[in-house]
């Protein structure tokens, strides 16, 4: 038998040839660590200090030897009292000194015993200690979180809120980030109207521009908004020309089937270079790549779901790979399907899917590429590989949401 169309790449393929074509970006700069949120770490940065830097108490209490208290009824003299933020004097055999939880454990003290066991009296300045401490009881050490000299934070590792406080503990005030992809957008269709406009009978509003940016957003970019580019070969290569210009990477939206109007294809071939790919995946078959000027090109399908999953498919480890992060697919894990789906796709399908309290999924009822609601009401997609039916309690391939996002 001949076959009479070429055969469809699978996701992972497709995949493959998108990041070898990526040259990530090298240009760093230096920022502020309180406005480094999102942002990627251009060269590893280690610890000059230990932290803590110092041995400090855990609890309020006392700070003792742990030789004096065996008895369990203890009577010591309380010599000092010491909060947080200082350092006290030597703790001279047989006495105790009062402690806040942060501070510094005086040379000489080698345990805490919590106030809760251990009985003040005010008028004696004496304290009775109920209970034997073990040597180190309630001591934090030094360097017990980081050691001075050791690697704190990986290149490329995208600084989160606890990266940033990672950072600032061992006192870093500014760091090196990599400079922030420019990826320029536009919207291809004649039937497109902005949410503020009446819809005109046969127009839809552009959703696409409202998810894409958003996700791009999520994803670290600064984004170059062309708007809506009517249905002509000539305003989607005038389009494709600006967009170029000092962009990284172009992303659009509808126009990459064959169609009449679909005029993505012969306009990246007259301004660059494309290969349009017919992908194995289900939303989301027809995906253009290629090349404009300098800047990646990437056209993805016009319908809603389709274009949010292929962004999460392709775009996203594109803009990662970009950015220099070594793992750019995301975790998934296997979790049981309360569902039934018997009448699988030939294509691979990512299927939008909701976590039940039982810890199970649940299938969003319209699984149709322009149904938007799928993607609110789910937590992520099932990969459900071709041509595989799904039956309750069977384990399933589950990406989350959040793992597709960060
Ligand atoms: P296309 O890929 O241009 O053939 O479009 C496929 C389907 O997606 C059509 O029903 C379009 O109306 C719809 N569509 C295209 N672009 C957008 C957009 N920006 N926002 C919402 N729907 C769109
Ligand atoms: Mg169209």
């Amino acid at each position: 038998m001949i076959p009479t169309h070429p055969p469809l790449l699978t996701v992972s393929e497709a995949l493959k040839r998108l990041l070898a074509a990526v040259d990530p970006i090298t240009a760093t700069e230096t920022i502020d660590t309180l406005h480094a949120n999102g942002r990627i770490l251009a060269i590893a940065q280690s610890s000059l200090i230990d932290v803590p830097p110092l041995d400090n108490t855990q609890m309020d209490g006392y700070a003792v030897r742990a030789a004096d208290c065996q008895s369990g009824a203890a009577d010591l003299p309380v010599c000092q009292r010491i909060p947080a933020g200082t350092i006290g004097t030597p703790l001279l055999p047989g006495t105790a000194a009062r402690i806040f939880t942060g501070a510094s454990i005086p040379a000489g003290a080698d345990a805490v015993v919590m106030q809760e066991q251990c009985e003040f009296d005010a008028a004696s300045n004496r304290v009775t200690v109920r209970h034997a401490p073990k040597s180190g009881a309630w001591i934090r050490r030094a360097g017990e979180d980081i050691a001075a000299g050791s690697i704190i934070l990986a290149a490329g590792t995208r600084l989160r809120g606890q990266e940033l406080g990672l950072a600032a503990s061992v006192g870093l005030a500014s760091l090196p980030v990599l400079r922030r992809p420019r990826v320029a957008v536009f919207f291809t269709g004649d039937e497109l109207t902005m949410p503020g406009e009446a819809l005109k009978p046969g127009s839809i509003y552009n959703s696409n521009r409202y998810t894409l940016r958003g996700l791009l957003e999520a994803a670290g970019c600064m984004i170059t908004d062309l708007g809506i580019v009517p249905d002509t070969l000539e305003a989607t290569r005038a389009s494709l020309r600006r967009a170029a210009q000092g962009n990284d990477c172009i992303i659009t939206s509808g126009g990459v089937s064959v169609g009449d109007e679909d005029h993505i294809k012969p306009a990246v071939q007259a301004e660059g270079r494309l290969d349009l790919w017919q992908i194995a995946v289900k939303p989301g078959k027809p995906l253009a790549f290629g090349r404009v000027g300098e800047a990646l090109f990437l056209g993805l399908p016009g319908n809603p779901v389709s274009s949010f999953v292929t962004f999460l498919l392709f775009v996203r480890p594109l803009l990662l790979r970009l950015q220099g992060v070594a793992q750019v697919t995301p975790r998934s894990y296997a979790v049981r399907a309360d569902f039934d789906w018997l009448k699988p796709d030939r294509r691979q399908e990512y299927l939008r899917a909701r976590l039940n309290a039982a810890g199970g999924l649940e299938l969003f009822a319209n699984q149709g590429s322009g149904v938007l609601t799928s993607t609110v009401w789910g937590d992520g997609l099932i990969e459900n590989p071709p041509a595989t039916p799904i039956q309750r309690g069977d384990m399933v391939r589950f990406l989350p949401f959040a793992e597709l996002m960060s």
